[in-house]
This record gives C-alpha cells, structure tokens and sequence, in this order.
C-alpha cells in the first residue's frame, strides 16, 4: 500500500460462523492507525448441557477495548437481543458513543430499568431513514421489513467507498406493521454505487421467499374464529406485528386479549408508547382472565421457547396464579423454536396435548414466518444494489457458503467468507482476509462475566458427569496417619454393581496406598496427596467405569 493511502477494512467479532452475538467492526485508516465503527453487540443463548449455569455469551471485545480511543461510536441496527443484548454488561468497558433508531433506545431503556446497577448509557436517537456521521464515517440508515420494529441496514460512505451492511431484513409487501424495506433507496444506492455489502446468510438455504406477515394474520384470524374454548398465543413479545396480528384476529372473533407475563407488558406498553399499536384495542390486565367467558379471550403469553419461569411453562404446568387452560382450549405456537430450546418446547407441547389442550404450531400451519431473507430475496437485493464484493455474514457456516454461492452465481465479482477474528481488506486492492483480530467468547456466570477457557464452567460440567470426592487426611510428623481419613462424595453411586460398597472401596484405596508409599514420600504433603487422588479415581473407575474429580488435602499434625 502507498505512503498514507485509506484503506477499509472489516472484522466481525461475533455472529460469523453462528447464530447470534453479533459484533461486526469497520476500520478505516493507513494500516498504522485506524478508525473503527463498530456495527451491533449481541448475545448468544447458552444450552444447559453444554455449559451448565450458564445463560448467555457475548463476544471477546479485548480487542476493542485496546482500540477504545479509535472507536467512533457503536451502531445498532435493531433490538433483538443477538444484536443489542451484550450492550449493558459490556459497555463500561468500552464508553463509545451509541446510536440508535427510537423503538430500539425505548427497549434498552427499559432493558437497563430492569437490570439492577446497569449503567446508564448516551444514547444518540436516530430518526428512521436519518444520515449522520461518526467519525470518519458517513452513515446512513435504510429501513428493512423484520421480525421487530425498525431494522435498519446501514449504508457507510467512506472515502474509500461505500458498505452496505444489511442487518436483518426480509422483503414483506404487507409487514403489518412499520416500513416496508426501502428498495427506492437500495436501488439508488446501486447506481451511486455499492463497493461491498455484508449479508444475512439466516435463510440462505431456503429457495424462494419468505410468506407475509399478513399471510400469518390469516391463518391465525380463523383459527381463533373456529376456536371452542379459550385460545393462548405465545410469541416473542418483541415481534410487535404479531401483537397487531393477534390482536385483530382477536377482534374478528370478539374476543378480548389479555397480556400474560412480564416481557409481554413491558413491550406492550413502549409499542403504546412509540406508536406501534396505534389503532389496537387497549389489552386487559391479567387478572381479567378469570371472569372472561372461555369464548370471550385470548391471552398473550411469554415463553415461546419453553422458558421454565415464563408464562406458558407456568400455565402448563397449572403454577400460573392468575391463567388456567383445560380441556377444549387452544394454544398457538406463533413462534420458530430456536435451535437448543427444542427439548424445553417439546415437553410444554406435549404436557399440553396430555391435558387435552389442541395445540398449534408453524409445522402444521403457517402461524410463523421468519424475518429472515430467503435465495429469491437475497437475489433481489444483490440486484438492486450490484455490490463488488460481498461478505456473508449471520449464520452458520452452512448458510454463509450456500449465500456465498448464491452471490457468486448472481454475478458478484468478489465473495469473501471469513470467521470470527479475520481482519478483511475491502478497499483498496483485491478483497481478501489480511489479518487476524482477537476474537472470542466471554459468558455471564450469575452476575459475573468469564473468559470462554475459564475452568470454572468445565469443571461444572465434569462435577455433573462424574460428581467428586474429597479426601482429608492428617499426617504425624512420624508420616503416621493421626486418624481415620475423612471422605466426602457427591454424586457418586453407594455401591458398585456387585453390591460392594463404594466408601469402603474408597476407604481401603486410600489406606493401602498411604501404607504403601515409602517413608520418606509420606513427609511430603504435597505427594502424599497426589498419589491420593490417582489412587482414589482408579478404584472408583474400576468399579463404575467413570472418573470423579478428586480433591485431597493433607494437615500435617505434630
Ligand atoms: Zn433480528
Ligand atoms: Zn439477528
């Protein structure tokens, strides 16, 4: 590169190569120095067997906390939480500016009001469509049809050329709710000219396109039309369209809606608030519910994906204090399940039919649509907006290649697919990955975040395989025993499958081994209770073929 040229670069630190915590950043500078614009900090959701005690992810920005200084600010193009839900645990470390369209500063206001000690952050409000600048960055906001309201693209403009990078989006003639997706300014943004555009791969794998939310409206009015008894319809609370759908087919059939569950109110009320439920017949309090007729009410619940403390799983299980369904009722599913939670989704699907309850889900009938892009949807954008480069970027490896495909047929000159932690060149010269950033994964541990290769969550995890034992032993400064050695397991079976007893196995391995370790060994704690624990683990495996964690501690007693 020459002596003082601009060169833009690009890095996604989270989001590439998986499902969630997306964290991408533009850089532009002379290769020495540069300035960063960091698009979105999202969160992932942990599953139970694979990190036990943990619920979320977020991305490793060590990276961008050293870069801190050359941050301009941090954009957020929506308010589902694999784009926004790392913001209030990792901001302090970071204290950028933030900007935001108004339905996404309400959710994290009332996001941060929720959260005890969270910090309260700047928030620049952009207005839907609005351009503004950020540092050396000119961007520009493009109105995308989506699962929520205001999804944004951004367009950055840089000396270097311009990026679109397209958040999540789908094209919905009739989204219900909020803008359709902007192709006027797509367009005109092709014929102004694109350098690179960085895509939702979600849907890559899907052909054709994505039915309407309308679509849904239709299929859940006659549902709730022909339904007998009472009917409940669970959704993310955030899909606000949904709202609007239920709530219209809830005036189709006459009946009311009551809101069930915490999530649910808190977003009815910023939609009300924000204008999003304009028109929309005001919602009953839960405690409505018990003195409607069963013909008379919809309730809106939490818990699309099985969450134990939400709504529906409560409701299921008849812990609900306030919202009973029986036999003849109807519950609706008008959500995707997302990949992990399958197992919690099934087991309230099926405790529900068990009680006679009808129930409904997007297998069966199309009471979902994904906010997603499907192949003819990615073609069309790819063909508004003519970029020379394109970056799959939002899925998992599978979607990113089958986008990356699709980009190629469609006549795209440069595809680059890359991973977490790859720093690729987009101008000047041939697209490619030139580097690596640091890139990883932290997790939120109760209050506290870790580093992915802390200890502390394998060793969980071990302990809930194999359990543990622990061993005390107090040694004379002869190298005699002083007493019986103290012995403590967890999760371990009583007895072996022959019927002997596991605490005399382990019993007897520790006092054989003690005696067999040579005099001068015994003086040393330290080795004493190291041969200990091999001694422990082998016996217990030998007799139940797993291997506990062990820990042996050693006083020496004058
Ligand atoms: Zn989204
Ligand atoms: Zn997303």
């Amino acid at each position: 590169m020459a002596q003082g040229q601009q060169e833009l670069v690009f890095a996604p630190l989270g989001g590439v190569g998986e499902i969630g915590m997306n964290l991408s950043i533009y850089g532009l500078g002379d290769g020495r120095t540069r300035s960063w614009l960091a698009v979105d900090l999202g969160v992932s959701f942990a599953t139970e067997e694979q990190l036990p005690g943990i619920d979320l992810i977020m991305p490793d920005i060590s990276y961008l906390v050293q870069e801190r200084k050359n941050i301009a600010g941090l954009v957020l193009t929506h308010a589902h939480e694999d784009h926004f839900g790392a913001l209030l645990d990792l901001w302090p470390r970071l204290k950028i500016p933030v900007y935001a369209t108004p339905f996404t500063a309400a959710l994290l206001a009332a996001k941060r009001a929720g959260e005890q000690g969270a910090p309260d952050i700047p928030v620049t409000i952009i207005p839907l469509g609005g351009r503004f600048k950020a540092g050396p960055f000119d961007i520009e906001l493009v109105s995308m049809a989506h699962s929520i309201p205001e999804s944004n693209a951004l367009i950055i403009r840089t000396p270097c050329g311009s990026v679109l990078h397209t958040g999540d989006w789908k094209i919905d003639p009739t989204p219900i709710l909020g803008d359709v997706t902007d192709e006027k300014k797509l367009r005109a943004l092709g014929d102004e000219g694109c350098l690179a555009l960085m895509g939702d791969s979600t849907n890559a794998v899907r052909d054709g396109r994505s039915p309407s939310e309308a679509d849904v409206g239709k299929t859940i009015t006659d549902l709730i039309k022909n339904a007998r008894g009472r009917v409940a319809v669970t959704t993310f609370a955030s899909n606000v369209a949904r709202l609007r759908t239920v709530a219209n087919a809830a005036r189709a059939a006459e009946r009311e809606v009551v809101v069930v569950g915490r999530a649910m109110e808190r977003i009815v009320q910023i939609a009300r608030e924000t204008g999003y439920l304009d028109g929309v017949q005001e919602f009953r309090p839960v405690d409505a519910y018990g003195y409607l007729p069963p013909s008379k009410v919809v309730a809106l619940c939490t818990g699309s994906q099985g969450e134990a403390r939400a709504a529906l799983a409560r409701i299921a299980e008849d812990q609900h204090p306030e919202v009973t369904l029986s036999r003849g009722d109807t519950v609706i599913f008008s959500a995707r399940t997302i990949p992990g939670n399958e197992k919690a989704v099934g087991r309230i699907i099926n405790g529900l039919i068990d009680q006679g309850i009808t129930v409904i889900t997007d297998r069966t009938h199309l009471v979902h649509v994904s906010g997603h892009p499907r192949r003819a949807e990615l073609e069309d954008l790819i063909s508004w907006v003519r970029p020379k480069i394109l970056i799959p970027v939002h899925g998992e490896a599978l979607h990113l290649s089958e986008h990356a495909a699709l980009a190629r047929r469609c006549g795209v000159k440069e595809v680059v697919q890359c991973r977490n932690g790859d720093l690729v060149r987009i101008a000047e010269g041939h697209a490619g990955i030139i580097d690596e950033v640091p890139s990883g994964r932290l997790y939120k541990d109760g209050l506290i975040l870790v580093e992915a290769d802390a200890r502390t969550v394998a060793d969980r995890r071990r302990l809930s395989f194999a359990g543990s034992v622990s061993v005390a032993l107090a040694i004379t400064d002869k190298g005699q025993l002083a007493a019986d050695p103290e012995l403590d397991m967890i999760g371990i079976p009583e007895r072996d499958r022959d019927g002997g007893s596991m605490q005399e196995a382990v019993e007897d391995a520790i006092l054989e081994t003690f005696e067999s370790l040579p005099r001068k060994r015994r003086g040393d704690p330290d080795a004493v209770a190291e041969s200990i624990r091999r001694a422990v683990r082998a016996a217990v495996n030998e007799r139940w073929g797993k291997k506990p964690m062990c820990h042996v501690q050693v006083l020496t007693v004058l």
